[in-house]
């Protein structure tokens, strides 16, 4: 049977994403990686709750010089071992790659959903941009924003809209509960 999932984007859901001209970037180094206050905690209870837990993340800094791959990937790879994660894909391409991965694409919810035979309509994704939400709403699944001044609501249609991933994951748990029930009370 296809498992469930949330899916949850990276910088400014699990971890502080810095403004900077406009707009924010990713920790450039394991020493400015930190995670954002709960996070532990809500990817524990989506765990206990069943649900398998993907990061899906866009890092086109890689494509433009600013940051290597290599750190990039020293980054997910402390992140995954310190958290409760299912697995990590990373987009490291820019827009004019025109690759099927960046977000609002949903290839790498896809390739996720085929490699670990993924639910997606049953699915969540929990992101701060409507790139986000978008590439969830591409790939059949809900989409939870964490509204923050660089999310562009407007861009995109949440199926929710939460201050943190605490509230998110709390949306999400009583959107799965409700559910379940009204499957068996169809029985
Ligand atoms: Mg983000
Ligand atoms: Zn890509």
């Amino acid at each position: 049977m296809a498992q469930r999932v949330v899916f949850l984007d990276r910088d400014g859901v699990l971890n502080r994403a810095f403004p900077e001209g406009g707009t924010t970037r990713p920790p450039m180094t394991l020493d400015e990686l930190e995670l954002l206050p709960g996070v532990p905690a809500a990817l524990e209870r989506l765990r206990a709750a069943g649900f398998a837990r993907v990061v899906v993340t866009n890092q086109p800094d890689v494509a433009r010089g600013k940051q290597t791959r290599a750190a990039v990937e020293a980054i997910n790879a402390k992140m995954c071992a310190e958290l409760p994660l299912t697995d990590l894909f990373a987009c490291y391409h820019d827009t004019a790659d025109r690759c099927d991965c960046r977000k609002p694409k949903p290839g790498m919810l896809l390739a996720a959903a085929a490699k670990w035979d993924l639910d997606l309509p049953a699915a969540f994704l929990i992101g701060d941009r409507w790139s986000d939400v978008a590439a969830a709403a591409a790939a059949g699944c809900r989409g939870v924003l964490i509204d923050t001044p660089f999310s562009s609501p407007e861009r995109c249609s949440p199926d929710h809209t939460a201050a943190d991933i605490t509230a998110a994951v709390d949306w999400v748990l009583k959107t799965a509960a409700a559910e379940a029930t009204g499957r068996t009370a169809a029985r």
